[in-house]
């Protein structure tokens, strides 16, 4: 089951994030600061982390600096969450070393979409079947069965 970290230190929005990711079948494990969120990186393993940037401790900034700097976690997909509405901070995170961006108030469909897209990825990069050529076959099983 794909598990999603989310770091983020607002309570509200974190309990928003949990209850879409739950509806979506996701497993969700929590940080509410910079620094818990790279020791639950370690200890839970998580397949994506969706990490708000200002934080406590260390600001998502920083911590995505660190998962880049630590071999052990830097293939993490790391996906920034943000109200900052400044164009130079929209900027400086696609300028830094994250996967995604999502802006706050959390979009559903950006949310899925962007999960869905990384995920994809990854499942490329493992050399899994290729998604489209099993959707595909799936499809004209259902057709054939509904035919029947
Ligand atoms: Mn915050």
């Amino acid at each position: 089951m794909t598990k999603i970290l989310i770091a983020e230190d607002n309570a509200v929005n974190r309990e928003l994030l949990r209850e879409l990711l739950e509806m979506r079948g996701y497993t969700v494990v929590e940080a509410c600061d910079g620094d818990e969120a790279l020791r639950m990186i370690e200890q839970t393993q998580p397949d994506i982390l969706l990490l708000d940037i200002g934080m406590p401790v260390l600001d998502g900034f920083a911590v995505v600096r660190k998962i880049r700097e630590n071999p052990r976690l830097a293939s993490l997909p790391v996906v920034a969450v943000t109200a900052y509405a400044m164009q130079g901070d929209r900027e400086k995170i696609l300028n830094s070393k994250f996967d995604g961006y999502l802006s706050k108030p959390v979009n559903v469909r950006s949310l899925a979409e962007e999960l869905e897209r990384l995920l994809g990825k990854r499942e490329n990069r493992d050399s899994s079947p290729h998604p489209s050529h099993e959707g595909q076959l799936s499809g004209k099983t259902r057709a054939a069965g509904s035919g029947e």
